[in-house]
């Protein structure tokens, strides 16, 4: 994906287990999550899929470009919290962005780290912009760090106990 290094604004989220900065870019968001906890990959979560399969289940569908060219819905149950994060976040972001009838919406993203150069347990996801319609960011955002708050035990659930958000109703079967 092309990154424009153009940046609009950017912003700091805290919370207890990890930080997030988030670059508001032309056109990505560029988010430096940083884990303050040594639990680093989902390996340690098994209740990861369960978690998924509950409140985001569309997210096991997601195309996933791994190195083990594994279905996220393997992958998840052994890969790292960044990139868990990512395709929460890229699923909301499909979710929650307002869509022509009958078009569809597919937003791309990576995670990288390097925690010899960086930050132990710093990961940096990209999520390329699709559209200048960026409505659903800060909805999505909200959701993917109640949801990812869940999965790494920091239970504080609310955005109203999750689960159905109404775009589900409104999508089409996956082919
Ligand atoms: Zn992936």
């Amino acid at each position: 994906m092309m990154i424009s290094t153009a940046v609009n604004r950017s912003y700091s989220i805290n919370t207890p287990r990890y930080s997030l900065d988030v670059l508001d870019a032309n056109s990505a968001w560029i988010i430096d999550l940083r884990m303050y906890i040594s639990l680093l990959g989902t390996r340690a979560l098994p209740e990861t899929f369960d978690i998924l399969e509950h409140h985001l289940p569309s997210v096991l569908k997601a195309e996933c470009f791994n190195q083990s060219g594994l279905p996220f819905e393997t992958e998840v149950r052994a890969t790292e919290v960044g990139h868990l994060f990512e395709h929460i976040l890229l699923e909301y972001l499909c979710l929650m962005t307002p869509v022509p009838d009958g078009g569809s919406i597919a937003y791309e993203g990576k995670t990288e780290w390097d925690w010899i150069s960086n930050t132990p347990g710093s990961f940096l996801i990209t999520i390329g912009k699709i559209s200048s319609r960026q409505d659903g960011f800060p909805g999505a955002l909200r959701r993917t760090i109640t949801l990812f708050d869940l999965i790494i035990g920091s239970r504080t659930m609310p955005v109203s106990d999750m689960a159905p958000i109404s775009r589900y109703a409104a999508l089409p079967a996956p082919n």
